[in-house]
């Protein structure tokens, strides 16, 4: 059985303690590789090795780290459909999607900021002096030295790299852990970095658990700043060890996230988009739309098309290309999110399509055989409260909720009661309506008439407990030193 390793100073090695985690195959339910089990004694070698490896990363020109990290895309390039296989197999997720949306964006992640590196400019004013003179203020911004970058498994590679890519483009070297429930493609990545040539130390990957390895890059005294994308209670937790140590932070946490749409809206295309916001990645991407609020004109029509569309959905094996939705990542998340269908069954809620775990096991196109992972039909609520935990907590799987609203005041006051702030669709053709409904959303990013269209320059990130710090656009991310200002006098 496949035994992933650690990527430390340039090498591939055993974790310290010598002991394996199994890693599951969502699809079957069985175990078919094996993950580091590492802990503090890897992490320190990891950022001993970052730490040498800072001073030469941090001087290299950003032309010279523009080729190696293009170096990189070039070979993800050349793997992409490995890698989209081995991403499926490790997360559940329809092999068609991590072939057209997961490695497509880590390529484009290591692009994006290898180019953006050698285009970053920083600010100067000429400023005039009381009694005549001049003087220039202008800004300088340094590498941080190292950073600590811990991802979540739903976009295993397209998060990971998202962290780190930035990170390596800004000059500082870097820790990462990918979640210990996807490590596949991180693990891949290591050995691309070998061959693209990228200088022993400047990224060293970890694997293991959140606890150990995760805990122990927070609380590292050489690890400056610390990119993570996960849960809002182990954002919590992060935020708590890494404040009294002054590091920088960026927390993309958890969302609950509210589409409003207006009876006005291009109706296909709405529908469509819905159904893809609801339910893709099995409905485990943070930016899916799991609250559902409809103008009350349209609700019946809607309700009516959506279930139909949605319970035509194909459940099953991840390998298929005509899956539309594969496995749930873990046994645990599955029974999680069966508890929140129980929940909202005794909050009152009807279940309109779905429900239910899939209770034929699917065929395995790639294996032969029956799949016996953990797979749930889609499904769709109505009925519920706007403010019953099914409505206010994180699910994180393919279920949502759809409700009628009569005024734009009652459909923000709906979206906004929660405490997460992640991102907001909102449908409408009526333009004035489009700007106001999205000023008093109170969410990082709001789409209008579409879903998940990023530009990488536009910085991202969630308000209220979706998050602290920006990440994207090159300006914002947390890579470089506190802003140093300079004034000469002319
Ligand atoms: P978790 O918070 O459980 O884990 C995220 C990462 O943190 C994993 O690598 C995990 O390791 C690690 N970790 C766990 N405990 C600690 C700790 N004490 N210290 C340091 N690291 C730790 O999230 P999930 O992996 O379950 O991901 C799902 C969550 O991520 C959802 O809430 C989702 O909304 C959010 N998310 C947010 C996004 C955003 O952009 N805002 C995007 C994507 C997801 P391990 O896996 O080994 O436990």
């Amino acid at each position: 059985m496949q035994k992933i390793q650690n990527y430390i100073g340039g090498e591939l090695a055993e974790p310290a303690s010598g002991d394996y985690l199994d890693n599951f195959e969502p699809a079957t339910g069985e175990v078919y590789s094996l993950i580091p089990d590492s802990d503090e004694r890897d992490v320190n070698a990891a950022a001993a090795a970052a730490k040498a490896a800072f001073p030469a990363w941090g001087a290299t020109p950003p032309e010279e780290r523009f080729e190696i990290l293009m170096r990189l895309v070039s070979l993800i390039e050349r793997d992409l459909e490995s890698l989209a296989v081995a991403e499926s197999v490790d997360n559940g997720k329809p092999v068609s999607l991590a072939r057209s949306i997961d490695i497509p964006r880590a390529i484009a992640n290591f692009r994006f900021y290898a180019t953006a590196a050698m285009h970053t400019a920083n600010e100067s004013y000429d400023t005039s002096l009381p009694g005549g003179g001049k003087a220039i203020n202008y800004t300088m911004r340094h590498p941080i030295g190292v950073a600590g970058c811990i991802s979540p498994w739903n976009l295993p590679l397209y998060l990971f790299t998202w962290k780190i890519a930035p990170a390596l483009a800004a000059g500082c070297t870097v820790v990462a852990k990918p979640s210990e429930v996807t490590p596949m493609t991180a693990s891949m990545l290591s050995e691309l970095c070998i061959e693209a040539g990228l200088p022993a130390g400047v990224l060293n990957i970890v694997h293991g658990t959140g606890p150990k390895v995760g805990f122990a890059i927070v609380a590292h005294k050489d690890i400056k700043a610390i990119s993570f994308t996960g849960g809002t209670k182990t954002g919590e937790e992060i935020a708590r060890t890494a404040a009294p140590m002054f590091k920088k932070l960026s927390l993309e946490l958890g969302g609950k996230n509210p589409n409003i749409i207006f009876a006005d809206c291009k109706y296909d295309d709405m529908l469509a988009t819905t159904v893809r916001s609801s339910f893709s990645n099995q409905g485990e991407i943070c930016l899916c739309g799991s609250r559902i609020f409809v103008e009350r004109p349209l609700y019946d029509r809607f309700k009516n098309d959506f279930v139909k569309r949605v319970a035509a959905l194909k459940v099953g094996d991840p390998a298929d290309p005509a899956t539309d939705v594969g496995a749930i990542v873990s046994k645990q998340h599955f029974d999680k999110i069966m508890s929140y269908i129980e929940l909202a069954k005794t909050e009152g809620g009807t279940i309109l399509t779905g429900g239910y775990a899939l209770s034929e096991p699917p065929a395995s196109t790639s294996g032969g055989g029956s799949l016996n992972g953990w797979f749930i039909e889609p499904t769709i609520i109505e009925g519920l409260k706007h403010d019953c935990r099914t409505n206010l907590e994180e699910i994180f799987g393919p279920v949502v909720t759809i409700m009628p609203f009569d005024t734009e005041e009652e459909a923000l006051s709906y979206a906004n009661c929660v405490r997460y702030g992640l991102s907001a669709t909102v449908w409408t053709e009526n333009l004035s309506r489009a700007h106001r409904v999205a000023a008093s959303l109170e969410s990082g990013i709001i789409w209008i008439n579409c879903w998940l269209l990023r530009d990488l320059r536009t910085p991202f990130g969630g308000v209220k407990d979706s998050g602290i710090g920006r990440e994207g656009g090159f300006e914002a991310i947390i890579f470089f030193t506190e802003e140093k200002n300079v004034c000469i006098k002319l």
